[in-house]
């Protein structure tokens, strides 16, 4: 670790509290990290805002291509380590390593990139013989604060682009799988990122998170998490940039020209991938009515091949919830849509943080599996009339992250995409469906409309300065 870098604190020097992560498997401690106070808040946001030695653009690049060389080399170890603290299947977790190499590679990329634009300003009849040109400069101080569910990619996601733009970050991971954000920590600063650029601390909320996203000397909270936590950052960070990248209730639209193979394909995978635990995984089907019958034996079949089990057996498709509680609300949901009129198909099951991938159809449209994010690997199915009632449906939460729309029509692909009130529309793909560095983002109670996703989230660690010259 390099010598000025804060890991987590004080703590780790000797004494003081820990936090002990669990594997939500077999309650096995994963292990664990010193837990870091208020004082540890303050001296990495003071370090991150000393600092003046900011590598170049070349070095910049470097570190993250070493870093990237760095990961393979240990992916297999990466995706233990994430499935040992978030109970995600192996299959699942060496998809997000491979992920990550990709975040890296293009933010290494992305550093290199000269990113000024040019103006003449002779265009008008007003004008004069200069030029207005435009140059990035890094942000003082950033923070950036991750959820449970991608314990790799998410902290990638805010530290690559951070050190591309040359911003130092204050990280913090979530409580809940916070060994995977030290251990790509420690990977960075073995292949030369400055201590003050990067620091990581996990500790209690009202320690470390508040004080965080209060301080007046952090120019920036990046954050990805639920609705509620979002947008209580809202209210309390005060002025500086926020980049807000929020809870999704992800519609998949399945018309009655679509491919039903593609169809039920994209269904269980958007469902139940990463224990359906992503953001933009498919958390309603909208399927229509002459298909419905059709589509949904299929998907039952299908289910069956998702099996649910150990993370670490090869032959698992879905792991844990990040935990019991997480489980049980997820049966509790359930239970609502079955006293509503719903009836379960295949799967329902749960036992400890295991919840079977289930499909459920006849699922009202007003309960709560509908109208809020389940965030498991659970497939409703509702009956809609046509691609209007469709549209109706998929815009009537407040959620507005993602969509998929399945169909051979492509003025039916064009509507939706159109009608669709979300940050993005994937035709015949998963609502997931993203590169590393295109824009991401929602926007309603899923986000503000600041894009994340490398090259937008480079501008967002990043102030624009204009100046002009006589020319
Ligand atoms: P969460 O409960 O909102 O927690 C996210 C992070 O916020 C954690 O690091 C958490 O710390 C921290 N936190 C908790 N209270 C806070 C406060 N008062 N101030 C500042 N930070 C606070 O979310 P989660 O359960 O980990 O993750 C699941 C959610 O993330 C889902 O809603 C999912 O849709 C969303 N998500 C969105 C995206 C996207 O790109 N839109 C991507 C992935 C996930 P502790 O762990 O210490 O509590």
């Amino acid at each position: 670790m390099n010598a000025s870098s804060l890991i987590a604190g004080k703590a780790a020097a000797g004494g003081g509290d820990f936090v002990v992560v669990r594997s939500p498997h077999d309650g096995a401690e994963a292990g664990r990290v010193a837990a870091a106070s208020r004082q540890d808040v303050e001296a990495a946001v003071a370090a991150a805002r000393a600092f003046r030695d900011t590598p170049n653009r070349h070095e910049r690049g470097k570190i993250l291509d070493l870093t990237r060389s760095a990961l393979e080399a240990q992916r297999e170890d990466f995706a233990r380590l994430i499935t040992s603290e978030s109970g995600l299947a192996l299959r699942e977790t060496r998809y997000e390593v491979g992920r990550t190499l990709e975040v890296l590679r293009c933010a290494a990329m992305e550093a290199l990139r000269d990113d000024g634009q040019i103006f003449s300003a002779d265009i008008s009849a007003q004008g004069k013989a200069r030029k207005i040109f435009t140059t990035r400069e890094p942000l003082r101080c950033a923070a950036a604060i991750t959820p449970f569910n991608h314990p790799l990619n998410q902290v990638a996601h805010k530290v690559a682009p951070a050190i591309a733009a040359g911003t130092p970050l204050v990280l913090k991971p979530s409580e809940k799988t916070p060994l995977t954000a030290f251990k790509f920590a420690e990977l960075l600063y073995a292949a030369g990122l400055p201590g003050p650029m990067l620091s990581v601390l996990v500790g209690p909320t009202g320690e470390v998170a508040e004080p965080l996203v209060c301080h007046p000397a952090v120019d920036l909270v990046a954050f990805t998490g639920s609705v509620a936590v979002g947008k209580k950052i809202a209210s309390v960070a005060g002025y500086k940039k926020l980049v807000l990248e929020l809870g999704g209730n992800d519609p998949l639209i399945v018309l009655h020209d679509a491919d039903l193979d593609l169809a039920v394909t994209l269904a269980a995978e958007g469902s139940y991938r990463n224990s359906g635990q992503r953001c933009t995984a498919v958390k309603r089907i909208l399927v229509e009515e002459a298909i419905a019958a059709d589509f949904t034996s299929r998907l039952v079949e299908r289910t069956r091949e998702y099996r649910c089990g150990d993370p670490l057996d090869e032959n698992t498709r879905v792991g844990t919830v990040i935990d019991e509680a997480s489980a049980l609300q997820l049966e509790a949901v359930l239970r609502e849509a079955v006293a509503g009129g719903a009836k379960i198909l295949i799967g329902g099951g749960r036992r400890g943080a295991f919840v079977e991938p289930t499909v459920i159809v006849d699922v009202p449209r007003d309960c709560r599996m509908v109208v809020c994010e389940s965030f498991g690997p659970l497939a409703p199915i509702l009956k809609v009339r046509d691609l209007d009632d469709a549209l109706e449906v998929a815009n009537s939460t407040a959620y507005g992250l993602s969509s998929g729309v399945v169909t051979t029509n492509l003025q039916s692909a064009i509507k939706a995409i159109k009608a669709l009130r979300c940050g993005t529309v994937n035709v015949n793909e998963i609502p997931g469906f993203r590169t590393e560095n295109s824009p991401f983002g929602g926007i309603k109670d899923s986000g503000l409309g600041v894009k994340e996703g490398v090259i937008e989230a480079i501008k967002a660690y990043s102030y624009v300065k204009t100046f002009s010259l006589p020319w």
